[in-house]
């Protein structure tokens, strides 16, 4: 390609609300261009990239047996309904209507419409197993759409779906994509950690995310420095800590706290440490058809980990609740205890079976020392987020929080969908059964910004070698140096004719300019033809060191090739 006819309008100011490096650099280096909140166009260099992404995972999943399909971006809400989908996805499933008042959903994912299309086909388990994708546009209307690529509402997705006769091949099925994103990683040159994560709305057992190393990561990861374990922080799990007890010099039962709520007040009140208090923590959860207030309790010097409290009452998010709302519901906050309570409640479980803790006596001024958790027939779940510091429930030693950027998320789903679909086969007794299902989602747009969030310098893109559009530029000084642009021109098309990916920057700009160009767009190398060519050198310059190394003009070819 030469320079002079490519369409990359590369620009020297990002807009406003770019506020990462990769959003910064896609937009400045006319990769992509926004369309609307959360959606983007791709231009030539930026739809370069994404098939080479998307081809690397094509390869990747061809190698393992995986068969590519591609399924209709819009699907019918009844499929969503028989999943029970419908109602529980909440505002993020955009649902609309035709002219015949048929309703549709756009597609955010597409468990349903994989199992529709399977479930009269494969009536045996001899057909099994399974393991189906595609590489197709996906729809979420996302709260909040942000930093370019990473969160949008329209994105490309691999997303895929496995199909077994029992949970032993989905298990094998679910190594193999685990090994198998792996690879996909390795080979685009990101740096990544498999993480244990929360199962989300669509349910199921199993589940691991790819989680990219990127210190702009919106996902908290919690790594052990002494050995492999890995889990997303809405995920992950603590060895119990040796909390040292105390007890208030007042004696058990209830004591005057007036006018105390917080947890620092009454523990320095009592002079107890907080860890020997209980906290109550108040949520209105949101379901899709009611909301109710919810108490959780955790220690006192705990914090509530959003995600596992949505998962323990099965919510579909929180919303706020006033002071006021919670009088009206006669709850005194900053007083309330898990003893005798109407509301629906839960209890950390690392607090099961424990005693001798200051709590709320669901009273007003009033708490209450000496609570005993033994023998309560509460509802214990884990419920806190793990901390820097805490120690690794598999190894003992130090967990340590990084940042991280999802790039895929792996589920053993089990028979969730097929059950709910009716979606059987006969087994090798000739009885119906649900298929056992896995499904596997890959973000390929979200990709293209990883690449340059892990890869980037204050000048612009570093591209891996699998992901670069160009491998190479070549840099025409002065195109008006007509040995200058014959030498390029001669150059370019012998790498193009040895399959070297190449582009010429032939355009009549000054060199400074095509040269914050290259640095902006990121290709590995460039060849400089300039004044030395009079003398018999060009010049390479690694984009990641800017180094430049002179070299004989004669032997550029064979080095270019070399490297
Ligand atoms: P997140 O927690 O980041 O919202 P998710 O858990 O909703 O992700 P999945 O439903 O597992 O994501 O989707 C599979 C993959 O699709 C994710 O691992 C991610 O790479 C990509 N993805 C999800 N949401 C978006 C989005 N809004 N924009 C771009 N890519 C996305
Ligand atoms: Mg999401």
């Amino acid at each position: 390609m030469r320079f002079s006819k490519l369409f990359a309008p590369t620009t020297k100011d990002a807009p406003k609300d770019a506020l990462l490096p990769s959003h910064i650099f896609l937009i400045r280096g006319g990769f992509i261009s926004q369309v609307g909140s959360g959606i983007y166009n791709f231009l030539p260099l930026g739809k370069i990239v994404l098939d080479k992404i998307k081809n690397v995972v094509k390869q990747e999943l061809d190698c393992i047996d995986a068969q590519e399909t591609q399924l209709g971006f819009i699907t019918p809400s009844e499929l969503w309904k028989e999943s029970g989908r419908y109602d529980k996805f909440g505002k993020e499933l955009l649902r609309f209507k035709d002219r015949k008042s048929n309703e549709f959903v756009l597609g955010p994912t597409h468990e349903e419409a994989m199992v529709d299309l399977v479930r009269s086909r494969v009536k045996s388990y001899k057909q099994l197993p399974l393991n189906l994708y595609q590489i197709n546009i996906k729809f979420r209307d996302e709260a909040r759409p942000r930093y370019g690529l990473l969160r949008g509402r329209e994105f490309l997705m691999k997303d895929g779906y496995s199909f077994h006769e029992d949970e032993e091949d989905l298990k094998r099925e679910f190594s193999k994509m685990q090994l198998c994103y792996e690879n996909i990683l390795k080979r685009l040159g990101l740096e990544y950690r498999v993480v244990d994560a929360d199962s989300g709305a669509i349910g199921g057992s199993g589940s691991k995310e790819i989680m990219v190393l990127a210190d702009n990561g919106e996902d908290d990861i919690v790594v052990c420095e002494g050995c492999d374990y890995a889990a997303n922080i809405e995920a992950a799990k603590r060895k119990k800590p040796d909390f040292e007890k105390s007890q208030p010099k007042q004696g058990s039962g209830k004591i005057h706290t007036p006018d105390l709520k917080t947890i620092e007040e009454i523990s320095s009140f009592l002079e107890i440490k907080p860890s020997s208090m209980v906290k109550a923590v108040v949520k209105k959860a949101i379901y899709s058809d009611n909301e109710e207030i919810v108490l959780f309790f955790i220690r006192g010097c705990d914090v509530l980990q959003e995600t596992k409290a949505l998962s323990a009452c099965g919510a579909i998010e929180f919303a706020d609740i006033s002071e006021n709302e919670l009088d009206n519901l006669g709850i005194d906050a900053g007083f309330i205890g898990p003893n005798s309570q109407k509301l629906k409640m839960f209890v950390d479980l690392e607090l099961s079976n424990e005693k001798d803790f200051v709590c709320g006596a669901n009273e007003k001024d009033y708490h209450i020392s000496g609570f005993s958790f033994v023998d309560k027939n509460f509802e214990y779940v884990d419920l806190i987020m793990v901390q820097e510091g805490d120690l690794c429930s598999c190894c003992g030693r130090e967990l340590k929080i990084t940042k991280g950027i999802e790039v895929g998320h792996i589920f053993m789903l089990g028979d969730t969908y097929s059950k709910a679909l009716n979606a059987t086969f006969l087994d090798r007794n000739g009885k119906a059964k649900p298929y056992i299902m896995g499904t596997y989602g890959m973000g390929i747009s979200r990709l293209v910004a990883v690449m340059i969030e892990q890869h980037h310098d204050e000048k612009g893109c570093l591209w891996s070698k699998e992901s670069t559009p160009f491998a190479l530029s070549i840099i025409v000084s002065n195109v008006k140096d007509k040995e200058q642009l014959s030498f390029a021109q001669t150059l370019y098309e012998k790498l193009q004719n040895a399959g070297v990916e190449v582009l010429l920057d032939d355009r009549a700009e000054r060199f400074g300019f095509k040269m914050s160009d290259f640095e902006l767009l990121g290709f590995p190398k460039a060849v400089i033809v300039g004044k030395g060519l009079a003398t018999g050198e060009v010049q390479i310059v690694d984009r990641k060191t800017l180094e430049k190394t002179s070299i004989e003009k004669d032997k550029i070819f064979d080095k270019l090739m070399e490297i």
